[in-house]
């Protein structure tokens, strides 16, 4: 065949979102198709996984890979196109962080059956019976894959080479990603391809690093100054451990970062980056005052773990 690069996409637990910002990416879309062969694309194209069993190792140039690790199936995947691809790539928050999928990490695995076969106001079940991984019926057979304890990102399960963070990836950040692999100019490998400061840096909001804040608030309590940070007027916004690259879109349209372009390079743990962001604009100095105000932040874990529980330093629940 030419000089073309082959390429696969693949959607493991994944909302479909990233796979549409590969199509949402306008004419570059023809770049792709003149400079890619597709050999795998299950959304888009009629694959069969039987089909890319039996490609070469490392035949795959490039593979884009999203969505979160939940299954043996997208294990199975994962592996599978791992041994096929030259560069493997997380694409999307999900796979690069476990995504929003990974707050499930909030909740052990039998909670989550029991809420979604037996509780659910929907559910007629109760003889209590939950999908089982292999099912005899007269036809034979009928097998689905095993559900894991937790949801992985794509690194806790294989090696990756390159990180696509956004939910979704922006149409720039996906250029950016596309101009490297087609000019063979490739970043180091590990490189998260984004901003190389936290998004305040980038946002257009005025900071004055005065503390101001008596009380945590969501964006629809009150009417706030669009001009200044929304952190400083006490509406919790994850830009102080989040890394940019993203444009600030959110926070231009007045809505709080929720950082889906995961942590800043110099933050380990978001959550914990952001207990000391929103230390730092509390007005006090009183230690139980201080307690109080955070305590009254609602759905903290869930509010600082949006995108990145599966790799934060909680992973999960105990
Ligand atoms: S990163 Fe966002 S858009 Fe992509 S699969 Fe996950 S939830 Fe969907
Ligand atoms: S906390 Fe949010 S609103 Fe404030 S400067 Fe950072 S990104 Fe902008």
């Amino acid at each position: 065949m030419s000089a073309k690069l082959n390429l696969a996409i693949y959607w493991a637990g994944s909302c479909g979102g990233c796979d549409v910002s590969i199509l949402d990416i306008n004419e570059r879309i023809l770049d792709v198709a003149q400079n890619c062969d597709i050999k795998f694309w299950p959304i888009a194209m009629d694959f069969k996984l039987s089909d890319v069993e039996k490609y070469a190792d490392n035949s795959i140039d490039v593979c884009l890979f999203n969505g979160c690790v939940r299954n043996s199936e997208q294990e199975h995947i994962a592996k599978l196109l791992r041994k096929k691809s030259k560069i493997l790539v997380a694409f999307g928050s999900c796979a690069y962080l476990g995504g929003i999928p990974g707050m499930a990490n909030f909740n052990k695995k039998q909670e989550i059956l029991d809420r979604v076969y037996v509780e659910a106001q929907s559910v007629e079940n109760s003889e209590k019976i939950f999908p089982q991984p292999h099912t005899k019926v007269a036809e034979g057979e009928l097998e689905i894959p095993v559900f894991h304890d937790y949801v992985k990102s794509l690194k806790q399960i294989v090696d990756v080479d390159y990180f696509i963070p956004g939910c979704p990836p922006t149409t720039e950040i996906i250029n950016t990603a596309l101009n490297a692999i087609f000019s063979g100019k490739l970043p180091p490998k590990g490189t998260v391809i984004a901003g190389k400061k936290n998004l305040c840096e980038e946002c257009p909001k005025e900071k004055t690093d005065e503390k101001k804040v008596k009380k945590f608030v969501r964006p629809y309590q009150v009417i706030f100054d669009e001009k200044k940070c929304l952190l400083e007027q006490g509406i919790i916004c994850i830009g102080p451990a989040t890394i940019g690259g993203c444009g600030a879109r959110c926070i231009s349209a007045n809505i709080p970062c929720r950082g889906c372009f995961g942590p800043a390079l110099d933050v380990s743990d978001i959550g914990a980056k952001m207990l000391s962001a929103v230390a730092s604009v509390i007005d006090s100095n009183d230690p139980v005052e201080i307690e109080k105000i955070i305590s009254e932040i609602p759905d903290m874990a869930g509010m600082f773990y949006r995108f990145t529980l599966p790799v934060s330093l909680l992973r999960r629940s105990k």
